[in-house]
């Protein structure tokens, strides 16, 4: 047993960690509220390719000042309908969102995607023909089961930006492969990691990935759910695919992989740390005061991350080194 003192010292760590204010961030792609009364996000959507529009959200962490814009959201305007990726933190953002893709296209909202069942991707949906949100099967079922509970703590976290957001689940299943969708040739990936089910899209024609949160660019990835493992496995095989352009779930949109290669060495690290501190052992308190590798000092809410993603993991490698056979314990 290790000293009541050191417990809790963990425990006060544990309780800052969950308590943490936001962190001031320096601005991201959209720029700020303009008046946090008017409760206008100012959405402007950016065409990144040929159809493609993208929402970039701000690199912080959820607060009164940001509404809960902190996510990427998107959408692909084909032929003859318009494909949405996630619907954004609020009712009002959804309602925006819904209000920007009117101002570049007439066409119909066809397909409206939950890529997982975080809030900021979902609570949006209010906004959108109910026949058309979708997702996949356990992400409806999480949304069902935790949706209300993430739209409360939403409402603490954001405020007054979440009037009258109510929980939509979605009514279809997104089976995956690949389809024409409003006349635009798109595939649907299945894969998990950053929760049990994870959304991605490939839209064929302009090569663009919208990676759900399964990448994160300079901003740090989030954990509450997180298979690492899986998650690492599922990075590799997004680098498989002939992507010109990534759209990550947080982050600015990239030419490149090199957020993937990011995230994959982040979380590698993540793991790797946490691990080794409870096979050395470190409580959970002494693991939390580690300091992060300078490579990653320039993620966005960094720290933060970090602490959240201890107090999730921790106690699973600890748990896993105090069940390891005596003979491994040293
Ligand atoms: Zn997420």
């Amino acid at each position: 047993m290790k000293p009541v003192r050191r417990r809790a010292a963990a425990l006060a760590l544990l309780a800052a960690a969950l308590c943490a204010p936001a962190i001031a961030q320096p601005p991201g792609g959209q720029p700020a509220p303009s008046a946090a009364a008017s409760f206008d996000y100012g959405l402007r959507p950016r065409q990144v390719a040929d159809g493609v529009h993208v929402l970039v959200g701000r690199s912080e962490d959820f607060s009164p000042a940001n509404g809960g814009n902190i996510v990427n959201t998107g959408f692909i305007v084909g032929s003859s309908g318009v494909i949405v990726i996630d619907t954004g933190p609020s009712k009002r953002y959804g309602e925006q969102l819904r209000a920007a893709i009117a101002r570049v296209t007439p066409l119909p909202v066809v397909l409206t995607l939950n890529t997982h069942h975080h809030p900021d991707h979902f609570l949006g949906n209010q906004a959108f023909p109910p026949e058309t949100i979708a997702a996949l099967p356990q992400t409806a079922a999480a949304i069902e089961a935790e949706g209300n509970a993430f739209n409360e703590n939403m409402y603490r976290l954001a405020g007054d930006w979440m009037r009258d957001t109510e929980v939509v689940v979605p009514r279809r299943q997104i089976t995956p492969g690949r389809r024409t969708v409003g006349g635009r040739d798109v595939e649907f990936v299945a894969l998990g990691g950053h929760t049990a089910a994870d959304l991605v899209l490939i839209d064929h024609a302009s090569g663009t990935v919208f990676a759900s949160d399964l990448v994160f660019n300079h901003r740090a990835p989030t954990t509450p759910h997180a298979d690492i493992r899986r998650w690492m496995d599922a990075l590799e095989t997004l680098a498989a695919l002939p992507a010109r352009l990534w759209v990550p779930g947080h982050g600015e949109v990239s030419a490149d992989a090199s957020p993937l290669a990011a995230t994959r060495d982040y979380l590698g690290w993540l793991q790797r740390s946490i691990d080794e501190a409870a096979a050395a052992g470190l409580d959970m308190a002494e693991t939390l005061a580690r300091p992060l590798p300078p490579r990653f000092a320039g993620f966005a809410v960094a720290e933060h991350e970090y602490r959240r993603s201890v107090v999730h993991l921790f106690p699973a490698a600890e748990r896993a080194v105090l069940e390891a056979p005596p003979e491994r314990r040293d």
